[in-house]
């Protein structure tokens, strides 16, 4: 018996939708129809559709009060607060009285602030104090209204160019779609309409949920800035942040533990009642659907090309090396559906409609589970149906259900209760057929908040009128995260916050100006000299770094994959044979070697100058001699200092002890001996050292010279962002959408008792005596808690962990806010650095300014964001240890000291308010954040990730790619729940043979009437396999579309000038540096690219223009041969049906069969060279 048909709805799939190719019906309408609903994209009604939050409105009432603004403080204080416009005198030195607003609700923490280590005893160098900490009174639980989900006007929620404005959304479902470009129309007026829906719901198919019919607003574009940065991806995929040619791909999603992501299985296969290509939309073309693919696993960090380390270890034994393009081409359409609507979940149908070809349903169902486990999809706030078929089994009382406790209310703690609350509800059969209810997950958090290092405190002050934009938003200092360092590339943020939360956020204008400790702006071409000079000797250092493995670089074929088609070659060894068959040859590489992604060194080339982190790119380090280098970025040498001249820094690398301060503090010196170098130019120097120490929240003397930028190459692309109204929203959306999770506030956890082998129950024991058994439990305390050992581990950790604990950094970054009643500042600008003098006033010696470079540094200006007038500077480096014991006093007046010396008298002599941090203090942080301690070893923060038995780990100080920040904390989350899922389900099961073979004698038609090749369907299905070869056989393919030319002059340039670049590079080359590399090549073009006169230019620029009008031509001439291969298509089409009458089917078909009229004839495969076109066994369930 087949499973019962699921009702139909007009929306779903197969919507009387016809083309000669796109005849399948179409899952993906669901999803791209909203994304084509130009009306959704301005303000969609709800962030998550379908959620019991209902209306924007509704949903303030129901966000928990507790969690929106139950304030404790990292260790901050208020010193002067007051109503903005209830100050007597702004410039008086009287504290104006706080505004105490709900004083039955004030909530006043114990703050319980400790003493802070020096570093010689810990990573936190200066001792301090017990500050006196005054919370703020004006403290209150505000309501609701503080998370601002409603989705933000200012998101561009346009349409991406790539999809046709309302491309399929404005058809009526039960009218034909418009053609696909490259397709004669469809001309079939007998066809019977096509039912609403032809996705029938198997009953084997169900750890997954239900298809959501419901229609929402669209956020592929709110995802994607894309369309504006990078019009053609695919050719430029995957710098580095996707795992081909670097450590990033090591990346976050790995599990910490060697354990197989799958097994083989032999149980029952699966069945599937979707039909191929179902969430391919037949309304794109092959190109237009293989961009959105490539686009989707881009913005998911995974190569569109290549399989990650944990497919190929998944795949090796079961799909050949042709066969791995068709494996991508499934997952970067799953990935494609996931990033155009990440509001509601990809179901396993969806998942599966990717493949264009049954023989792959397996292969997709696999890939679905890999991504759904890995956190790759479905993550966040998502809304995820449950299952609808409920299990025969034991009542619910007989059940067992197991316990999750998440130790942690940060972007990780709840990124990973989150995603196993989704995790759980996507496999909860699985969990009935073990006998069990799916896990219940409780999050214990010390705070009376959640957010941790996320945290936007209230101000007491406020505006006397709300602006429109700020409507329902809070009015926060951002105490701690704060910059989003971009969206594109994969910042799962990006999803979080455009995609799902759909909050507002500011753009930082890039644009800064540094002034100098006399107030003036710095000279820009100095400012750029020494810039260059800083990244030089950073490059110079880059050469002594930990060398990272390479891992497995399995490629698909590139050009299939830009094109949309799948490969038809079906050699039959699997990965595994081919590799053991050449490793059997003489002289060949062994397995292990074979395939690897080339080892890319990464070179600093410029530092951000909003957040410190230093870009690379690949290259050789210090590959010329200084003098050659420093001459060629602009330098003059001093007087008789030869080209030859060069640096000693090996020497320094091998002191013992060396960090990466002490190298650099001893190269500076040195880059005197080849040029004049100013006391300016050492303020400025430092002022890029205090950038790097921003970075890292620690004086650069304790960095790893070999680990200090591990994670290099992660970056995300796009600009700088700030969340309007507080950062801490993010945390606040996971903690409670959709449904909110089970959290105890106030909860500090004193004591973890663990089974090391995972041979019984784990205990919370918090400081009230709560306790709370549990089946796993997964920590995400700071790992500056972790140090500080007040916390009990029962067994104590292992010497691995506690080892890796010990040697990796946690210093402390802090920041001084000041309010204003208006702005003195220019507000154009949104960030402003100064540089600070030296204790000895015009010192040459680098140690004389490691204690004051820090001070004040930078300075952000967040009105935008935050609502008010306000400045935020930061206390970097020493600096940042240095606030922990400083009084607040002394904090703002040397603070307005610095501001005086920018813009004079206009700056009041107080603010009318102020915040400051100590995040040293503070006993749930102990400090800021990560670093790469002096002795840390490479595999450090793998080590933090392991987990023990069934004690797990996240938190950013276990995310080895990118530690330190909100994301990668929020991945670090993904992966501990992933582990967690795994240890419970076990790996990842894999039917053999994974893909049927075809002509197998497995492959079993589905006895019912839709899935008899005798049936109607199938001899329709045959009648236009038949229609099409006839046609082609007469007229041959439509003529494909021309391709696109380069557009750019400087292609043209940098192809005829590469062996000018290369011989430039070749000059004053240090020995043993081998050849420049391509990329150095590429550097050095794009520089003679820029130093190229506009008349120089104009051969190329006129090359371009040659190369458009030759496009033109072609194209005018394509489109006419198509037009008219598209109408003698339709005349043999009509001719054809008139000759061959087209099947009718008969009574025992059924009525809904004759609806299934349309299979589509054209493959998105490639055609198969030896059998013409693909065959499509649609239909087609197979057996193990
Ligand atoms: C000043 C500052 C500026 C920053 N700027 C940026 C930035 O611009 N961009 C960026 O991406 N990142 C930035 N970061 C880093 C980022 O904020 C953190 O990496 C990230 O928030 C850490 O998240 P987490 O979940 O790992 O830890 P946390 O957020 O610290 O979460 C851990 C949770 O555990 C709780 N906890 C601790 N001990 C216990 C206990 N014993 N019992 C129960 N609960 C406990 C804590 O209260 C906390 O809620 C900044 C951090 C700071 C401090």
């Amino acid at each position: 018996m087949g499973p019962p048909s699921r009702p139909r709805s007009r929306d779903s799939c197969g919507a009387g939708k016809r083309s000669v190719r796109g005849l399948s019906p179409n899952l993906d309408s669901r999803r791209s129809n909203r994304i084509s609903a130009s009306s959704n994209f301005a303000k969609p009604s709800s962030p998550i559709p379908g959620t019991s939050l209902g209306t924007p409105s509704d949903r303030k009432v129901k966000v928990k009060e507790s969690l929106s603004a139950s304030e404790d403080i990292a260790a901050e204080i208020v010193v002067w607060t007051g109503d903005i416009m209830n100050v007597d005198s702004p410039e008086s030195s009287t504290p104006a009285p706080p505004e105490i607003s709900n004083p039955p609700d004030v909530v006043v923490e114990d703050m319980q602030v400790e003493p802070v280590e020096s570093p010689s005893s810990s990573p936190l160098s200066h001792p301090s104090p017990s500050p006196s900490i005054q919370a703020s009174p004006s403290l209150s639980l505000e309501p609701s209204p503080s998370l601002p989900l409603e989705p933000s006007p200012s998101i561009p929620f346009e349409p991406s160019p790539s999809i046709p404005p309302d491309a399929s959304s404005a058809l009526p479902l039960d009218l034909p779609t418009p053609l696909p470009h490259d397709l004669p129309p469809p001309t079939l007026p007998s066809s019977p309409p096509a039912p609403a829906s032809e996705v029938v719901i198997s009953p084997f198919v169900d750890d997954d949920v239900a298809p959501k019919a419901e229609s929402s607003s669209s956020s592929l574009s709110a995802v994607s800035d894309h369309s504006d940065l990078s019009p053609v991806l695919s050719s430029v995929s995957s710098k580095a942040t996707t795992p081909v040619d670097n450590e990033s791909f090591k990346e976050a999603m790995a599990p910490a533990v060697a354990q197989p992501a799958s097994q083989v299985t032999d149980k029952p296969r699966r069945r599937y009642d979707v039909r191929p290509k179902v969430s391919i939309p037949p309304d794109l073309t092959l190109y237009e659907y293989a961009t959105q693919c490539i686009a989707g696993a881009e913005a998911s960090r995974l190569n569109p090309y290549a399989l990650h380390p944990e497919e190929y270890s998944m795949l090796r034994d079961h799909i050949s090396h042709t066969q791995v393009t068709t494996y991508l081409n499934i997952r970067n359409g799953i990935l494609r559906l996931w990033v155009r609507n990440p509001q509601i979940a990809v179901t396993r149908d969806e998942a599966i409609g990717c493949a264009k070809d049954s023989r792959w349903f397996d292969v997709a169902s696999l890939s679905f589970d890999w991504l759904v486990r890995r956190g790759y999809i479905n993550f966040g706030c998502v809304e995820i149906r449950s299952s609808r078929k409920p299990v025969a089994e034991n009542s619910p009382t007989e059940r067992k259900q197991k316990t999750v406790v998440v130790i942690g209310a940060g972007m990780s703690g709840l990124g990973c209760a989150r995603q196993l609350e989704g995790l759980f509800k996507q496999y909860s059969r699985r969990f009935r057929e073990m006998g069990e209810e799916p896990p219940r997950v409780v999050v214990l958090e010390g705070r009376s908040r959640v957010g941790g290092r996320v945290y936007s405190r209230s101000f007491t002050t406020k505006p006397k009128e709300i602006s429109p934009h700020f409507e329902g938003k809070r009015y926060t200092a951002e105490m701690g995260g704060m910059i989003i360092t971009g969206f594109d590339r994969g910042n799962p943020i990006n999803i979080l916050l455009r995609g799902q939360l759909g909050l507002d956020y500011h753009k930082l204008n890039p644009d800064m100006t540094l002034y100098d400790s006399n107030g003036k702006p710095v000279d820009l071409e100095r400012d750029q000299l020494v810039e260059k000079l800083y990244n030089d000797c950073l490059e110079r250092v880059s050469e002594y770094k930990f060398q990272q493995p390479t891992s497995k670089l399995i490629e698909g074929n590139r050009d299939l994959i830009d094109e949309g088609r799948d490969s038809s070659a079906e050699t039959h060894k699997t990965i595994r044979q081919a590799e053991e068959a050449a490793a059997a040859q003489p002289y060949a590489a062994p397995v292990s070697e074979q395939n690897m992604a080339p080892q890319v060194h990464l070179v600093p080339v410029s530092s951000d100058r909003a957040t410190g982190k230093v870009h690379t790119e690949p290259g050789t380090p210090g590959a010329q001699k200084a003098a050659h280098r420093v001459k060629d970025i602009g330098w003059t040498l001093k007087h008789g200092v030869s080209d030859d001249a060069d640096l000693e820094i090996e020497p320094l690398t091998k002191e013992p002890n060396a960090t990466l301060g002490s190298v650099i503090d001893k190269i500076i010196p040195q880059y005197r001996d080849l040029v004049d170098f100013t006391a300016q130019d050492f303020r400025l120097m430092n002022w890029h050292v205090a950038n790097l120490e921003y970075s890292n929240a620690t004086n650069y003397n304790q960095l790893s010279l070999k680990g200090w930028d591990i994670d290099a190459g992660n970056e995300w692309e796009g600009a700088h962002t700030m969340v309007v109204g507080g950062y801490q929203s993010v945390p606040r959306g996971l903690a409670l959408l959709p449904t909110p999770l089970n959290l105890k506030q106030k909860s500090p956890v004193q004591k973890i008792t663990y089974s090391p082998e995972n041979t019984g129950k784990a205990t919370v024991e918090c400081e009230d005596g709560y306790k709370v058994e549990a089946d796993y439990v997964v920590n995400t305390i700071p790992l500056g808690v972790l140090k500080h050992g007040n916390v009990q581990f029962d067994p104590p950790l292992p010497s691995w962990k506690a080892d890796a604990i010990n040697r990796l950094g946690f210093g402390v970054l802090n920041k001084v806010i000041l309010v204003y009643k208006e702005p003195f500042w220019d507000e154009n600008r949104d960030i402003f650095g100064v540089l600070r003098i030296p204790s000895s006033r015009h010192s040459l010696e680098q140690k004389d300014y490691s204690s004051q470079r820090g001070r004040f540094f930078q300075w952000f200006n967040i009105s935008k964001p935050s609502g008010l007038p306000v400045l935020l500077a930061l206390m970097a480096g020493d600096a940042g240890y240095d606030t922990e014991q400083s009084c607040n006093d002394d904090l703002v007046a040397e603070a307005t000291e610095v501001l005086r010396s920018v813009y004079g008298s206009r700056v009041p002599k107080q603010p009318v308010e102020a915040v400051v941090t100590r995040w040293a203090s503070d006993k749930f942080a102990r400090g800021s954040y990560s670093s790469a301690g002096p002795t840390m070893e490479a595999d450090d923060y793998d080590t933090m990730a392991r987990p023990i038995g069934n004690l797990y780990f996240a938190g950013e100080h276990t995310s080895g790619t990118h530690p330190a920040t909100v994301h990668g904390a929020y991945l670090s989350g993904l992966r501990a729940a992933s582990e967690v899922l795994d240890a419970m389900l076990g790996p990842i099961e894999i039917p053999t043979p994974l893909i049927i073979p075809k002509n197998h004698s497995s492959l079993k038609r589905k006895a019912s009437g839709v899935n008899n090749k005798d049936s109607f369907e199938a001899r329709l299905q045959q009648y236009e396999i038949d229609m099409w070869d006839h046609i082609v056989s007469l007229i041959d393919r439509r003529p494909l579309i021309p391709t696109k030319p380069a557009s750019n002059a400087y292609i043209f340039f940098s192809k005829s000038n590469y062996d000018n670049a290369r011989k430039k590079l070749e000059e004053g080359r240090r020995p043993g540096k081998g050849k420049p590399s391509a990329n150095e090549v590429r550097v050095m073009s794009a520089k003679m690219w820029k130093e190229t006169t506009e008349e120089e230019k104009r051969p190329f620029v006129e090359m371009v223009e040659e190369q458009k009008r030759a496009y033109a031509e072609k194209m005018t001439e394509w489109k006419k041969l198509a037009a008219e291969w598209d109408e003698k298509a339709t005349e043999l089409r009509l001719k054809y049906e008139s000759e061959h009458p087209v099947p009718v089917a008969n009574e025992q078909e059924g009525e809904g069969n004759k609806r299934r009229r349309g299979t589509g004839v054209e493959s998105y495969a490639e055609p198969d060279e030896d059998e013409g076109i693909v065959d499509e066994e649609e239909d087609v369930i197979m057996e193990g």
